[in-house]
């Protein structure tokens, strides 16, 4: 049987949210501020931990609102030091979450929803719809539990990725709400400039972003110029098609002062011809954004194949020479399940009858 969360969500909770919460008890909001810290910034693994407050408020709020904390119930290392770990979230339900390497330090992947119902249709986290969203904190104890791991290697997390299993902006107040606990002095501390937040496309959605106050990188996943192509390969083309997603990123331009990014995904003989790369040169001239092409991950389940190296290059080549910035993803972690979506995803097979 399914257990249900306590209300109020402590893991989800701002400080003020804490001392509301405990106010009704003659809490006083020191205490509250003290529970926020050892949440965030030196973790506690349960109230025992939290020797700053007395025996005896530890035993009463724990009685009253138990930590849910998320556990990594696999954890696989890359040779080039990423961890991929599956998650583990108080239903039993799992997620993903990887931890990347990098020349400035560490950053995180996070998972925002159980499944996701976007369907796109070379990615392997779809194939499992969605279940539920992550609540704030669950995304937020993802950056906990890699930093927990890390730290052993002298290291914190620097920049968050909302790039794993889920569409972010399908679970948009619980995204906003865990950037805005991750940007809190008291606990993590992280800059919103730290963030990307990956989206498919939901326009709406993108403009209200705009107007958060919380100037996070938009990564939007584009993968082909052309709406024929976008909507074969991405469902949500048909609600919201490339003019209009398009113009909805040049206001979170605007808005925020930061460089939208595209993510294109280079499918062999589908969406990496010459033709494409001009059509993206057409739709993106006079935008100040990047384009970051990622050498697709195979995903078994799904009839495309990677391009090759050197169409990748020249497909990037097109794009540069009409003065577009535009890199091509690193590989990290290739030989651990890369694809996002893949390690949960085989886990919830070995164990279906
Ligand atoms: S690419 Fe992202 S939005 Fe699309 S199905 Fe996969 S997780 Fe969902």
């Amino acid at each position: 049987m399914v257990k249900h969360k306590q209300e109020p969500d402590v893991l989800s909770s701002s400080p003020a949210e804490l001392e509301a919460l405990m106010a009704p008890w003659g809490v006083p909001a020191y205490r509250a501020r003290q529970l926020f810290e050892g949440l965030w910034r030196r973790p506690i693994r349960d109230y025992g931990d939290l020797t700053v407050w007395p025996k005896a408020l530890r035993l009463s709020v724990e009685d009253k609102y138990p930590l849910h904390r998320v556990a990594a119930s696999r954890v696989q290392t890359g040779q080039d030091g990423t961890l991929k770990l599956l998650v583990k979230l108080f239903d039993g339900q799992q997620v993903e979450t990887v931890v990347l390497p990098h020349d400035y330090g560490y950053s995180v992947c996070v998972s925002s929803q159980v499944g996701c119902n976007m369907g796109c249709t070379f990615c392997a986290s779809g194939l499992l719809k969605r279940s539920r969203n992550l609540t704030a904190g669950e995304i937020l104890d993802q950056v906990r539990l890699a930093n927990d791991l890390i730290q052993e290697r002298g290291h914190v997390i620097s920049r968050v990725d909302l790039m794993g299993i889920g569409e972010p902006m399908d679970n948009y107040e619980n995204v906003v709400k865990f950037m805005r606990l991750a940007h809190e002095p008291l606990g993590l501390n992280l800059s919103y400039r730290h963030f990307t937040l990956s989206t498919s496309g939901l326009v709406p959605e993108i403009y209200q972003l705009a107007e958060e106050g919380i100037p996070v990188t938009l990564a939007v996943s584009l993968h082909a110029a052309t709406d024929d192509l976008r909507s074969s390969l991405m469902p949500i083309d048909k609600a919201y098609p490339i003019a209009a997603l398009i113009a909805a990123c040049r206001v979170y331009g605007e808005k925020t002062g930061r460089r939208v990014s595209f993510e294109y995904a280079l499918l062999a003989g589908v969406n990496d011809t010459d033709d494409q790369a001009m059509q993206l040169v057409r739709l993106l001239s006079g935008f100040s954004c990047h384009v970051n092409l990622i050498p697709w991950n195979p995903v078994p389940e799904h009839p495309f194949t990677p391009s090759s190296k050197n169409r990748v290059e020249q497909f990037q080549r097109i794009v540069q020479e009409h003065g577009i910035s535009c890199t091509i993803r690193k590989e990290l972690g290739q030989e651990i399940d890369a694809a996002c979506g893949q390690l949960r995803r085989r886990e919830e097979e070995a164990l279906s009858p």
